[in-house]
């Protein structure tokens, strides 16, 4: 496109570093069974619903409070830390970033396991940082060794991974931390759904972020509320390069009141996500598939042509994430993990399609 005054393009004025950059773009195409996004698949925690519907005209009209205080001290409360300990954001994605630009100056590093979250080699071109993916180990572990090696300014970690979905060892992130050069980031964005998390050293080091989100678990992702715990005077920073009013009017109303009001509605759904990841993975099992050891709300299968899969179950009213050629792994369909029915249906559209690639002689 060109700027009709003097004929310049737009990328003429763009910055060279942000080229390469294109949109985060998963197929988010409505699906009768949506297994895609890892959300909370029973639906909204019925205090959080209520407080959305009640919600006053101010909250709408008036500028929402700067920092989400309120937001604050529930978290803080929730997971057994000071108010001071905490920062929020627009989702977790807003704290990740945020974080990324707090810790780093441009042409630093950020080092990241390969395969983990998508968005944070995106995040670090986005904040003039450079990338450095590190490649998990055969048992899907972070490699502290290789990481040291890296010496990035900042390491990110995530835990339960996304997308294999188990849980890191804790040697290897308490080694990762000692090795540090700078800021660690422990994304926990699943912890609900695992048996382990790391959130005591963010109490203990004053160089380990924690991330969390209430997307997941919380059911809330589209009302965009994620947090961090961690030092005092690493959470500041954050939150100066947040900047104030991420969090919306309603959403803060929404996220007090889940998690106050909430707490049980939300275990309960999760030892029922924890209950079905289980039956899922046995049945795709049954099906002679290998799925990963999950801890998370979603279960990692390992196929030999997810586009096409993906397509196919698509087409069955089905949507999962399909994932290509992930190293030591390879193609791969990541399923969330919701109410058996939905996952029956999955089972049966995945059954049928395997089926027909036997027929035409193509291996699953
Ligand atoms: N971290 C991980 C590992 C995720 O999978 C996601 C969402 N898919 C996020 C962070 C971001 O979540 P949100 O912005 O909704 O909090």
């Amino acid at each position: 496109m060109t700027n009709g005054s003097n004929g310049a393009s737009a990328l003429d004025v763009a910055r060279e570093s942000y080229r390469s950059i294109s949109l985060y773009s998963p197929n988010r195409a409505p699906a009768a069974i949506d297994l895609s996004d890892n959300t909370n698949l029973w639906g909204i925690p019925p205090a959080a619903s209520r407080a959305i519907h009640d919600a006053a005209t101010s909250t709408v009209t008036r500028y929402p409070a700067l920092y989400a205080a309120d937001v604050k001290r529930a978290i803080a409360d929730y997971v057994g830390v000071d108010p001071d300990m905490i920062v929020t954001g627009c989702g977790s994605d807003d704290v990740l970033d945020s974080a990324i630009r707090a810790f780093a100056e441009p042409g630093d590093t950020v080092a990241y396991p390969d395969p983990s979250f998508a968005m944070i080699p995106i995040f670090a071109q986005m904040n003039g940082l450079e990338g450095v993916a590190i490649p998990m180990t055969d048992s899907h572990d972070v490699d502290p060794a290789a990481y040291a090696a890296a010496g990035a300014r900042i390491s990110y970690v995530c835990s339960p991974n996304n997308p294999t979905g188990g849980a890191l060892s804790r040697a290897a992130i308490e080694q990762i931390v000692a090795d540090a050069r700078g800021v660690v980031i422990v994304d926990e964005a699943y912890a609900e759904f695992a048996s382990s998390n790391v959130l005591d050293l963010a109490r203990s080091s004053s160089r380990v972020l924690v991330s969390r989100t209430l997307s997941k678990a919380f059911g809330l992702a589209g009302l965009r509320v994620g947090y961090a715990v961690g030092d005092p005077s690493l959470v500041a920073e954050v939150e100066k390069s947040r900047g104030p009013y991420k969090v919306n009017g309603v959403a803060q109303r929404a996220a007090v009141a889940a998690l106050t009001e909430d707490r049980d509605w939300v275990a309960a759904r999760v030892r029922e996500a924890i209950e079905n990841r289980q039956r899922l993975s046995n049945a795709l099992r049954a099906m002679g598939l290998a799925p990963l050891a999950s801890e998370a709300n979603f279960v990692l299968v390992p196929v030999s042509d997810a586009p096409r899969i993906d397509r196919a179950l698509r087409d069955r009213g089905v949507a999962v994430r399909p994932f290509s050629a992930l190293p030591r792994i390879g193609d791969a369909l990541r399923i969330s993990v919701g109410p058996w029915e939905m996952l029956e249906a999955c089972l049966r559209a995945l059954a049928e399609v395997l089926d027909e690639s036997c027929a035409h002689g193509s291996a699953a």
